[in-house]
Parts: C-alpha cells; sequence; structure tokens
C-alpha cells in the first residue's frame, strides 16, 4: 500500500469510482491531474462534474438527458413522432443515434424488469409511454430492450400492456449477441436489428 498524502488518495479513490478504473489506472489518472494539469484544466474538471448534476434533467416526455424540460428529439418536427422506439438507457440512445437512420421518437425505460435485482415494472419509466398510447398518438411501438433475461422478460410484458391497442408493436431482430447489451453493438448490427424488426 503507498503511503500518499490525503488528498491524493481521495483523488485515487474517486477515479476509481469510474467503470473500469482499477487501483493502478486510479493511482496514474490522480498522479497525471498533480503533475500534468494546470490550474484551469482543474477548474474545468470541476465545473463540468458541477453542471452534469445541475444542468442534466431527464425529458419529461421521453426518458432521454436533456438541459430543457423536453429534449432535442422531441422538440424535432421532422422526425415521425408515432414511431417510438424503447430503450433500456440513454446509452442506448445515444448508438440508436450514431446509425443516424432512425427517424421516429425514443422512449427511455430506465433500465429493465429483474427479478434478481428487485426492479419491478413500478421502477420503471413507464407513464408517459402509455399515456401517448392511451391518447391514440401512437402507430408503432419497437421493443428494442437488450437481448437478455432483464430486457426479454421487458419486452414481453410491454407487449402484453399494449397489444389490445391498434397499434403495431414489433421487436427487433436479434443479429445481437444473445446476452448482448445493444450499447457495445456496432453500428452495421445495430441497422440490421432495427430493419429485421418483427411483429411480437
Ligand atoms: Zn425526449
Amino acid at each position: 500500500m503507498n503511503n500518499y498524502p490525503k488528498a491524493l488518495e481521495d483523488l485515487i479513490e474517486c477515479f476509481s469510482k469510474l467503470p473500469s478504473v482499477g487501483k493502478k489506472t486510479a493511482e496514474r489518472y490522480a498522479l497525471y491531474a498533480l503533475f500534468s494539469f494546470d490550474e484551469s484544466d482543474i477548474i474545468d474538471f470541476k465545473n463540468a462534474l458541477d453542471s452534469v448534476k445541475t444542468d442534466i434533467h431527464i425529458c419529461s416526455s421521453c426518458g432521454n438527458i436533456t438541459e430543457s424540460n423536453i429534449c432535442n428529439i422531441c422538440q424535432n418536427k421532422e422526425r415521425n413522432h408515432r414511431q417510438i422506439l424503447v430503450l433500456e438507457s440513454v446509452k442506448d440512445l445515444i448508438t440508436f443515434e450514431k446509425v443516424n437512420e432512425y427517424k421516429g421518437i425514443y422512449h427511455i425505460l430506465n433500465g429493465a424488469i429483474s427479478f434478481s435485482k428487485g426492479i419491478g415494472i413500478d421502477d420503471l419509466n413507464i407513464d408517459s409511454l402509455t399515456k401517448k398510447v392511451k391518447d391514440g398518438l401512437v402507430d408503432e411501438i419497437i421493443l428494442a430492450t437488450n437481448a437478455t433475461l432483464e430486457g426479454e422478460t421487458t419486452a414481453r410484458y410491454l407487449y402484453e400492456l399494449y397489444r389490445d391497442y391498434n397499434i403495431k408493436i414489433t421487436r427487433i431482430a436479434h443479429g445481437l449477441p444473445v446476452g448482448g447489451d445493444l450499447s457495445y453493438a456496432d453500428e452495421m448490427t445495430i441497422l440490421k436489428a432495427f430493419e429485421g424488426r418483427r411483429e411480437y
């Protein structure tokens, strides 16, 4: 165990909270910040960390992240607001947007039903989607939850929830690896999965 001054230990501790960053990497980052960052880099870091929590909100319509009440995608009149692609996370939305083919809007569940983790339907962001369905604002719902037990369970639940409404419900094709997280798939795989979607 290295005997670093407390301030450096604290910084190492902060970096080790990042995903895929082990103790050694956290040490490297902290030492880099100590010796190679100038005052303005530190201020930029502090400010960016501050505003990521204070300036970013959840879109009240779809669950995407935004700096206003409604996100850019929901505000975009060129997009088809009657076609809604349902995803587990904002990370998945970013992956889909990179492909630049999808012209509908999204709905972010913020998770998936998981019996082992105790995540139930009430923990997910579903109400605003259900309201759109009930108000007759939807032609197609594309279920693009992950190809995991949790993702499949959630897709099934949503299908059951909306099947009696006069809307098309599709599930993206699984050229995606089983157990796969959407956000790790490459753009071509995403595109194929989208184009190959089938009626549920
Ligand atoms: Zn939105």
